[in-house]
This record gives structure tokens, C-alpha cells and sequence, in this order.
């Protein structure tokens, strides 16, 4: 693949942390991003749908797309695996676009070493009890599934020194404008 890194966007935060949502607004209000569909074997939330939130899998039609070198990186999250797709993200760029990608701090390092000037950004939820109370309030996820959640997103919150920039969601429109400033800023 080409040198991509100019027109690729990491957001990476613990799940619950708001960065689908914050992602969601900067899509609203700039057609020039454009949102990378990741391929996942996690089962679809009841909302969800097939190629627009993601592109849901098994693990064997996960597993080949590994053999065939299908995706620009994959990682296990808890259960599941998790990947960027190659040829998702090399149509957006094609059609001109700044692409988000929005995946957990084991891509975003893989991410890194491959295109190591990526700009990346962290989503840091304003503290843990809201972040627990922003999974609950979801009401997809089992018990056993939010103590896990919980427990990545300690790991995972020790990572954010390593991401070019973290904004704090604690108010929704304010953590919009500053990550699309940022991503203004950075990419020309
Ligand atoms: P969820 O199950 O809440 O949709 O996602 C769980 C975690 O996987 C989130 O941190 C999400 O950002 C991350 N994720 C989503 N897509 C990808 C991907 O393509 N690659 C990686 N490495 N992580 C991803």
C-alpha cells in the first residue's frame, strides 16, 4: 500500500469513553472524513448493522482474511478479534478522504509502527465511575462483558501517554470541536 499515514486518523479510549459518538459528530459537520468499517467476530448489537457499523464475521472468514494479508491490522479484544480492513480503508483514501479509524491501543501501536507519523488521538472518559455508568446505561453488554470492559480500560488508559493528543469527554459538543481542531490543525 502506498504511504497513507497523511490522510489516516486514530481515536483510540476505553469503550464507553464516547469516541463512536465523537466520531459520529465530526462526521456531521466535515464530509471530508470518512469512518473506516472494521471487520469484527463479535456478535452485532441489536442496533447494529452488517457493513455499516461493522462488518461482522466468523472466526474462520476472520481467520483467512488474516492469511490472505487482508487487513492493515487485527487484535484480539477480549474475546474477540477486532481488524482494519485493507481494502475499506484504501477505497476511502482513493475517493479522497480523511479516514478515522477507530480502534483499541493494540492496533494503534500496530498502526504506529507502520506509519509511524499517524496522528493519534485518546478519548479519556472524565472519570472511571462515569465510564462504568456509560457502559451500564448501554444496556448491550452482560455483567461479566462490563467488568471486563472495565478491566481493559485500566490498561488501556495507561497507554494514553503514548497518543499525540487525549481530550477529556466530560461535555459531548465540547470534545467535538476539540478533536476536529486538532485533526484540522495536523491534517492538511
Ligand atoms: P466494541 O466491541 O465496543 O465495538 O469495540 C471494542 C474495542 O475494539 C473498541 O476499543 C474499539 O475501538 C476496538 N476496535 C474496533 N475496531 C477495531 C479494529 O479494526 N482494530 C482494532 N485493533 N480495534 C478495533
Amino acid at each position: 500500500m502506498c504511504d497513507i499515514s497523511s490522510k489516516l486518523v486514530i481515536v483510540s479510549g476505553p469503550s464507553g469513553a464516547g469516541k463512536d459518538t465523537i466520531v459520529g459528530g465530526l462526521l456531521e459537520i466535515d464530509d471530508s472524513f470518512s469512518l473506516s468499517v472494521s471487520a469484527t467476530t463479535r456478535p452485532p448489537r441489536l442496533t447494529e448493522k452488517n457493513g455499516e457499523n461493522y462488518y461482522f464475521l466468523t472466526v474462520k472468514e476472520f481467520e483467512d482474511k488474516i492469511a490472505q494479508d487482508g487487513f492493515i491490522e487485527y487484535a484480539k479484544y477480549g474475546s474477540n478479534y477486532y481488524g482494519t480492513l485493507k481494502c475499506d480503508v484504501e477505497k476511502r483514501i482513493q475517493n479522497g478522504k480523511t479516514v478515522i479509524l477507530v480502534i483499541d491501543v493494540q492496533g494503534a501501536a500496530e498502526i504506529k509502527k507502520l506509519y509511524p507519523g499517524v496522528l493519534s488521538l485518546f478519548i479519556m472518559p472524565p472519570s472511571r465511575d462515569v465510564l462504568e455508568r456509560r457502559l451500564r446505561k448501554r444496556m448491550t453488554d452482560s455483567e461479566a462483558d462490563i467488568s471486563k470492559r472495565m478491566c481493559i480500560a485500566k490498561k488501556e488508559i495507561a497507554k494514553s501517554c503514548e497518543y499525540d493528543y487525549t481530550v477529556v469527554n466530560d461535555d459531548l459538543d465540547k470534545a467535538v470541536s476539540q478533536v476536529y481542531n486538532i485533526i484540522k490543525k495536523e491534517i492538511k
